[in-house]
């Protein structure tokens, strides 16, 4: 036998047995978004480089390790897409979709970062992410926040997930409370390890979230950002958990999270959970209100969020274990000779004709009853038909409950339909 070729690793096969859970996360989603009026928009998963580069900043660990980046056979710099903020941006820029309009935008696929592969992180994970352009009010940040918590409740994870969230200020109170931070910090060198020491020229924010216990003991003593935030930051934040006070929402403010990514101001949020260990984070977002300028459109606000599929796809896992899932057939039709197998084929067209959302298998290879019964079985299907030469002759079919509820039926065809039709969700 030829030696096997596997998958590259942290890149993950999403087998038949698991589809039915992501299709219905999916769904339940796109029904989600649907309900607050947002579009569906489709970037291409590769994009020029510098795109990246500009959008996420130079000195971020998404641009500094984790991007897919090779040359094309013109020597172009692409890059397999790490998120899709950027991806929106350029799309909505280039398409005259973000000047003097508002735009209420949603995507989900595959993105790319090259980390190390554990549970919840992946080389090629899902996200689904929604971005609002042109809207620079508090009460758009509201409605986003609203709808994921609409949407946990959907998928059944609303106990198992808590709100942060946080203002960031402006790039100008940024600089002043960076400046701050390293002053401080310059005076606790021997405590910072040497992932903290680059960051402290590089990215000193990004300190605030570090895992070591020991800077973080030090940072309770740091200035604090809020202090420093800009006026019109202030207000925008303030109204942000009025309405959020309002309208139940719970939230902690954590003035340590600033997120990864350069692009944020104001408003940044995470739903975070403690059930999967430390991959802990399903969906973290904010405001954007620079990005379309830097990527050379007119000013305009932004904000979005991105969740993780995968994160989810455990949470849910983990949590809503009595969800009910479509059954992939409803009824599997089992025949013998060749009149029957004719009748069999009409049938199933005509069982698909009349009930287009249920799922009709027919078997098609050779085998006994017994061997087709035991298909019928592994289908999951809750119904057999069975068409051997009696049926045939007497145009009638033979239905047999495969979960033992029901006795087995000999009905006219038609009559067999309604049996069906009366009996599938029985
Ligand atoms: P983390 O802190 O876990 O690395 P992040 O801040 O890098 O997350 P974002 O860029 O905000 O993540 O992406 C939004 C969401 O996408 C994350 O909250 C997470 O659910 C998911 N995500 C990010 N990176 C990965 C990955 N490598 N594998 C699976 N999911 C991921
Ligand atoms: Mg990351």
């Amino acid at each position: 036998m030829a030696k096997t070729i596997q998958a590259i690793r942290g890149m993950n096969d999403c087998l038949p047995q698991d589809t039915p859970l992501w299709q219905w996360l999916e769904a339940t989603v796109r029904r989600v978004l649907a309900s607050y009026g947002y579009q569906e928009i489709r970037m291409p998963i590769v994009e020029s480089t510098p795109l990246f580069k500009r959008a996420i900043g130079e000195v971020t660990d998404v641009v500094e390790k984790e991007m897919f980046t090779f040359d094309d056979r013109d020597d172009e710099s692409l890059t397999l897409r790490p998120e899709g903020t950027a991806g929106c941006v350029r799309a909505g820029i280039e398409h005259g979709l973000l000047y003097n309009q508002e735009q209420r935008l949603w995507y989900m696929g595959p993105m790319f970062r090259y980390e190390r592969p554990q549970k919840g992180r992946y080389r090629q994970f899902h996200q689904i992410g929604v971005e609002v352009f042109g809207i620079a009010q508090a009460e758009i940040d509201a409605e986003l926040i609203l709808l994921t918590a609409r949407l946990w409740k959907a998928l059944g994870i609303a106990e198992h997930v808590s709100l942060q969230l946080n203002s960031i200020g402006s790039l100008e109170a940024r600089n002043h409370y960076r400046q701050a931070l390293v002053d401080f910090l310059q005076n606790h060198l021997d405590i910072l390890d040497e992932d903290s020491k680059r960051r402290l020229t590089t990215n000193p924010l990004r300190i605030l979230d570090s895992k070591n216990e020991k800077i973080q003991a030090v940072l309770n003593h740091a200035p604090k950002l809020h202090d420093y935030l800009d006026e019109d930051s202030k207000q925008h934040f303030a109204r942000l958990c009025q309405i959020l006070d309002q309208m139940g929402i719970r939230y902690e403010i954590n003035q340590k999270l600033v997120r990864g990514l350069d692009y944020y101001n104001k408003t940044v949020f995470e739903w975070v959970t403690t059930a999967l260990g430390a991959q802990g984070t399903v969906c973290g977002g904010g405001r954007y209100d620079g990005l379309v300028e830097q990527l050379g459109g007119h000013a305009t606000s932004g904000v979005g969020f991105a969740m993780g599929v995968e994160r989810l796809i455990l949470l849910v896992q983990e949590v809503n274990q009595d969800l009910l899932l479509p059954q992939a057939v409803d009824v599997y039709i089992v025949h013998s000779g060749e009149a029957a197998t004719l009748l069999a084929f009409d049938v199933a067209e005509q069982l698909r004709s009349t009930y287009p959302q249920k799922n009709v298998m027919l078997h098609c290879s050779a085998g006994n009853f017994k061997k087709q019964f035991k298909r019928a079985d592994k289908s999951g299907a809750r119904f057999a038909i069975v068409i051997g030469e009696e049926e045939v002759q007497n145009q009638q079919l033979v239905i047999k409950d495969l979960q033992g509820h029901h006795q087995q039926q000999q009905l006219p065809i038609e009559q067999a339909f309604a049996f069906l039709a009366s009996h599938w969700n029985k």
